[in-house]
């Protein structure tokens, strides 16, 4: 039996490594994953997120960059929820603090303005006392769309932690020094990319689109 000829997808983003984490979190699909910046022909630049869920705006992204390729596309949103805090930083988590300058400083703005409000609605106890860590979660969305825009197919994960106080570990990004995974016992900034990958928000989401994804390339 021979396999089927790949579909080219194109990943809706411009950060050359998420389309590398998706290339392995995807294999032995038949797609041929192709970066924006590896498109023959004009620039196309993303859309505004002006959703108001992950599903939205993963949505739109997919669709817009597979209209705009005339190909299959694949978008990611992904983000930080608290649910104590209704949900926030949520949609908004890459600009919570709206914050400018280098993407180190925004992510510590963005961490700051969180560990403040969560300390200001009492999350983290009283000084002295037992120290709670109030439930976090990573969320991820990826959305398919087919070359006409229509959605064929999404997979969504979560990543279920705490969120500390004290930001622990020096390596990964955004929140992840205050996000601890308490069977690890160590934050996301603590843990090497082999073990964020066999737990993480992208790849649970990944692994649900896996199926989804082949039926939908067959219909
Ligand atoms: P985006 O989907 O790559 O635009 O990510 C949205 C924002 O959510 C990022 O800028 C981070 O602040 C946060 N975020 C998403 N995934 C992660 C993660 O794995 N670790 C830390 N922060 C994340």
């Amino acid at each position: 039996m021979t396999s089927p000829m790949p579909v080219d997808l194109v990943v809706a983003t411009g950060n050359p490594h998420k389309v590398d984490e998706l290339r392995t979190l995807l294999a032995g699909l038949p797609v041929r994953l192709i970066g924006l910046g590896d498109l023959p022909g004009a620039r196309i630049d993303m859309p505004e997120e002006t959703g108001s869920t992950f599903e939205d705006n993963a949505d739109l992204k997919a669709a817009h960059v597979a209209r705009a390729a005339g190909l299959w596309a694949l978008a990611d949103d992904s983000g930080f929820e608290v649910p104590a805090l209704g949900g926030r930083p949520g949609v908004i988590s890459a600009r919570y603090a709206g914050a400018e300058g280098t993407r180190e400083e925004i992510d510590r703005a963005n961490n700051a303005k969180l560990v403040a409000e969560a300390r200001a609605a009492g999350l983290f106890g009283n000084p002295g006392g037992a120290a709670p860590r109030p439930a976090a979660r990573f969320r991820c969305v990826l959305s398919v769309a087919r070359p006409d825009g229509s959605v064929a197919c999404r997979g969504v994960g979560l990543c279920e932690g705490v969120l500390t106080e004290e930001a622990r570990g020096s390596g990964g990004f955004g929140y992840d020094p205050h996000f601890l995974v308490p069977d690890l016992g160590r934050t996301f900034a603590e843990i090497g990319h082999a073990e964020k990958n066999a737990v993480s928000h992208r790849a649970r989401a990944a692994a649900e689109l896996r199926s989804r994804l082949a039926a939908a390339l067959g219909e």
